[in-house]
């Protein structure tokens, strides 16, 4: 039978990661006999209470043959035990609530993952009902983590699915800094063209390694299995200054758009409010009614845009509803510019027109022509999709060069 294996929040402030401890497992669990076919790591809703760094839970799909089911459910127990010990050893603020649930492939219900991805999610009881379930490990830190490994087994992958390669360190290198090798990015750029977000190009900063003290070296990722496979060998093969524990590939939903609202189509309502931090909101009219748009600093071109919008301009926006009820936009665009604010007209001559003091009439100041005093409108062109910069982006919002 094939297993899906999911688990969450196994890490915390100071260390741990869950997608290691995933690997951790499964090296395990294939000492046993078992056959890996998968992991997945899945990112759940990003304004959920209790979400830890990037908010990502992990599922292992395994292939377990009925001779060594019952080893394999023992040691998964054992396995758990020692991690809840050592995390209530080691992670003082009480931060993580480790779960695991172990389901039957593809039957845990899919709407689960839905919910979780848009919602805050809570219903423990329905995941624990579920006739696909084969086990469940919880512990007296608490429930959470069986909601985001729930959410991993449910999820259904299709052709939106990216994939990220990931590099673990020794233990020694815990906390220290992570060196990367020279020319890693252009090598990337040149030989690896179906990875994407390796570097910041308007910081020039590298994105593949992170600078928590957590074990992950460092992360590639790609639009599909083997050309990310094959960046991750390539990068491993370079020298790191330091040795590598292990790597894996992982399916993930990044940059699937699975997290947004469709495409909401609305008409602004207001002039944008510039807010301190630098945040812009706007009302804007769509078929359902006022949504309140909020975008970030953060947001680069898409700041700057939405706060160059004006009452009457058609604008799609793609985000996600906070608990409040605002749609924090990660990319729009504007289909129809109202006509911008108003100035004089200018001079067949190419000079200014200018109004005569208290008299109604225009007159140009070079050749003195005359004209009836009006305004005419500024012209603003439509503009076609923007996004933040790569640095900003949560993963989760589709790159507008993959958009179809
Ligand atoms: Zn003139």
């Amino acid at each position: 039978m094939i297993w899906a294996i999911g688990i969450d929040d196994t890490d915390y402030p100071d260390g741990g990661c869950t997608t290691w401890h995933a690997n951790d497992l499964e090296e395990l669990l294939v000492s046993l006999g078992a056959k890996p076919i998968e992991r997945r790591l899945v990112r759940l809703w990003p304004f959920a209470v209790r979400r830890t760094r990037g908010n990502a839970a992990l599922a292992l799909i395994v292939e377990v043959d009925d001779r060594i089911k019952n080893d394999c459910l023992n040691l998964i127990r054992q396995w758990y035990d020692d991690l809840v010990e050592h995390i209530k050893q080691v992670d003082t603020n009480q931060h993580a609530r480790p779960g695991l649930i172990i389901a039957i492939d593809g039957e845990m219900d899919s709407n689960i993952y839905w919910e979780c991805v848009k919602n805050e999610y809570t219903d423990i009881e329905r995941i624990r009902n579920h006739d696909s379930v084969v086990l469940i490990l919880e512990s007296d830190l608490g429930r959470d983590g069986l909601i985001g490994a729930a959410a991993a087994i449910s999820w259904i992958p299709d052709s939106t699915s990216t994939f990220e390669g990931i590099a673990w360190r020794n233990e020694s290198m815990y906390g220290t800094q992570r060196t990367a090798p020279n020319g890693v990015f252009k090598r990337l750029e040149s030989k690896h063209p179906n990875t994407f977000m390796n570097r910041d190009p308007t910081k020039n900063r590298g994105l593949i390694s992170p600078r928590t003290p957590c074990p992950v070296l460092f992360g590639v990722r790609g639009w599909n299995h083997d050309d990310t496979l094959e960046a991750m060998n390539d990068l491993s093969s370079l020298d790191w200054n330091e040795q590598i524990y292990a790597t894996a590939i992982h399916r993930t939903n990044q940059c699937s758009d699975d997290h947004l609202e469709g495409i909401i189509d609305g008409t602004v309502m207001n002039i944008p409010i510039r807010n301190r931090g630098g945040h812009v909101t706007l009302d804007i009219l769509t078929s359902s009614g006022v949504v309140h748009v909020v975008s970030f600093k953060e947001g680069g071109d898409v700041n700057r845009e939405i706060g160059n919008s004006i009452p009457g301009d058609r604008i799609h926006v793609l985000g996600i509803f906070s608990p409040e009820g605002d749609l924090h936009i990660e990319r729009f665009m504007r289909s129809y510019s109202s006509p911008g604010f108003l100035k004089r007209p200018d001079c067949e001559c190419g000079g200014h027109l200018r109004t005569m003091g208290s008299k109604s009439d225009l007159r140009c100041k070079s050749c003195r022509k005359r004209m009836t005093s009006h305004w005419i409108a500024i012209n603003r062109s439509n503009m076609g999709w923007v996004e933040p910069p790569v640095s900003s982006r949560r993963h989760l919002s589709m790159p507008i060069s993959m958009m179809k």
